[in-house]
């Protein structure tokens, strides 16, 4: 059977963009692509991307006083919302149409506007038409949810901040995830108000506990009025603004309140269990390793998949995905070992085994070190930073890794090359430091602090 398109992918983001200019470039294939909203998806668009350049902005106010402090004339003046916001944009579109121009010159026919998959092999465009291809990719990835009605009325999403129209003054963050814990550091570099509520004892589930500790207190001391333990029992508008009552009695009024409270796959209402396609409780594509769903011909790559949502873990599932379908080179994605960094301020790299995930399975060694840095230590701020090792006492691997620190997550980038070729403790030691640096500690701690 002759098909439209040797390949059709569903959604323009990190994912879907490199499988469908890899598939087209290298792999030699007819491909469509459909995007219903703007290309680029939720990194360039409405996450990576522009949360980045705002940590940037929200560093300079302290940057300025730290210049003060070290003998320069400098004043901090108030921060242009607006001027700050028109230049985000402008950057956006930039790199939007950059997006859309890589595809172009690979050869992909780009279809602006929604797609659903009406069978294995077809799918059906909102402009009307309806094409088939021998293989479907869906690289929809996810959207923001909120707890409730309440909470959708009354709230914002991550998707809404960069849209608002000027600065919130006071503004309450709830969850403690990593948008969370980023826009907190975010607005209050900016000079907003913030107030987190989260439900849990410590924010940042999931990563290592020490870390954890050591960002909840650089938070609280960068000024975030940061609440653990604690659910929104009351909330409703005001002519003032939004009052929220807490459970710990904690009672405030805001201008906005931002939902940080997870991310849900954007599978809703795209046919695809229609067309037989296997869906986990949340909603996810379910896939083996070489993202193929239980439909043959249906792939799935990205936070669609709620595998690690993660852009660059998308972008090479679906360089993996298009090597695998069209390059005659069968490889599934690695996601053993992959490094992240969280930009709260203090900022957070890690990558491999958090201490407690180790202790669970390996017989370990713990180094940690954690210090005030000479650059704010020499002018009287409290700040700390922490370097530590997670080893395995048998093998001495590195298992784990993790910096809490300005510039961690360009240092957790370095170091993850070495822990992913499986290096020692002894190599890490017999690498002589880089001096004065801070994270020279990472080749000179000597003894365990643990042992477990
Ligand atoms: P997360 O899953 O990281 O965090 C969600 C937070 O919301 C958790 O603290 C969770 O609490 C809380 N929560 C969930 N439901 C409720 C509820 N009903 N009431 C109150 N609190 C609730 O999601 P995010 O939205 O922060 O981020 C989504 C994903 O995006 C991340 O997992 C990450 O993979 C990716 N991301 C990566 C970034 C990076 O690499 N720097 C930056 C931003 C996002 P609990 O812990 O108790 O479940």
């Amino acid at each position: 059977m002759a098909f439209d398109y040797d390949l059709f992918v569903i959604g323009g983001g990190s994912g879907g963009v490199r499988a469908a200019r890899i598939a087209a470039s290298e792999g030699g294939a007819k491909v469509g692509l459909a995007e219903e909203s703007r290309m680029g998806g939720t990194c360039v668009i409405r996450g990576c991307v522009p949360k980045k350049l705002m940590v940037f902005a929200s560093g300079y106010r302290q940057t300025i006083a730290d210049a003060g402090s070290y003998g320069w004339d400098a004043s901090v003046g108030a921060f242009d919302w607006g001027r700050f916001t028109g230049r985000l944009h402008t950057e956006l579109d930039r790199l939007e149409q950059i997006y859309r121009e890589n595809l172009l010159k690979a050869g992909v026919e780009i279809h602006d506007c929604r797609a659903t998959v009406a069978d294995p092999h077809t799918v059906v465009l909102a402009d009307g038409k309806t094409v088939t291809a021998k293989h479907i990719l869906i690289a929809v990835g996810g959207h923001p949810v909120f707890p409730d009605d309440r909470s959708r009325a009354l709230g914002i999403s991550s998707n809404d901040i960069f849209h608002l129209e000027e600065r919130p003054a006071r503004l309450m963050i709830i969850g403690g995830g990593y948008i969370a814990c980023e826009f907190a550091g975010i607005f209050t570099g900016l000079g907003t108000e913030v107030t987190q509520l989260y439900r849990g004892a410590q924010i940042l589930r999931g990563f290592d506990e020490e870390a954890r500790g050591l960002i909840a207190e650089g938070m609280r001391d960068h000024g975030v009025d940061l609440h653990l333990g604690t659910t929104i029992v009351e909330m409703e508008e005001r002519p003032t603004g939004i009052y929220v009552k807490a459970s710990n009695g904690h009672e405030c009024t805001v201008d906005k309140v931002l939902f940080a409270t997870g991310r849900d796959p954007n599978t809703k209402g795209l046919g695809l269990e229609e067309a037989g396609v296997q869906l986990g409780r949340r909603g996810e594509v379910i896939v083996d390793a070489y993202s193929q769903s239980n439909i043959p011909s249906i792939y799935a790559v990205g936070d669609v998949t709620d595998r690690i949502a993660l852009t660059p873990v998308a972008i090479r599932e679906g360089h993996a995905f298009a090597d695998t379908v069209f390059g005659g080179n069968k490889r599934a994605m690695d996601h053993d070992l992959v490094a992240s960094a969280v930009f709260t301020q203090p900022e957070y790299g890690s990558v491999g085994m958090t201490e407690e995930e180790a202790r669970e399975t390996h017989r370990i060694e713990v180094y940690c070190t954690s210090f005030r840095p000479m650059r704010t230590a020499f002018i009287g701020r409290p700040d700390r930073v922490l370097f530590k090792l997670v080893v395995d006492q048998e093998s001495r691997k590195v298992l784990g890794c993790h910096i809490v620190a300005d510039g961690a997550g360009e240092l957790i980038q370095v170091a993850a090359v070495a822990i992913k070729m499986g290096a020692t403790k002894e190599d890490f030691d017999r690498t002589v430091a880089v001096h004065p640096t801070i994270s020279e500690e990472l080749v000179t701690m000597r003894t365990p602090i643990r042992t477990a």
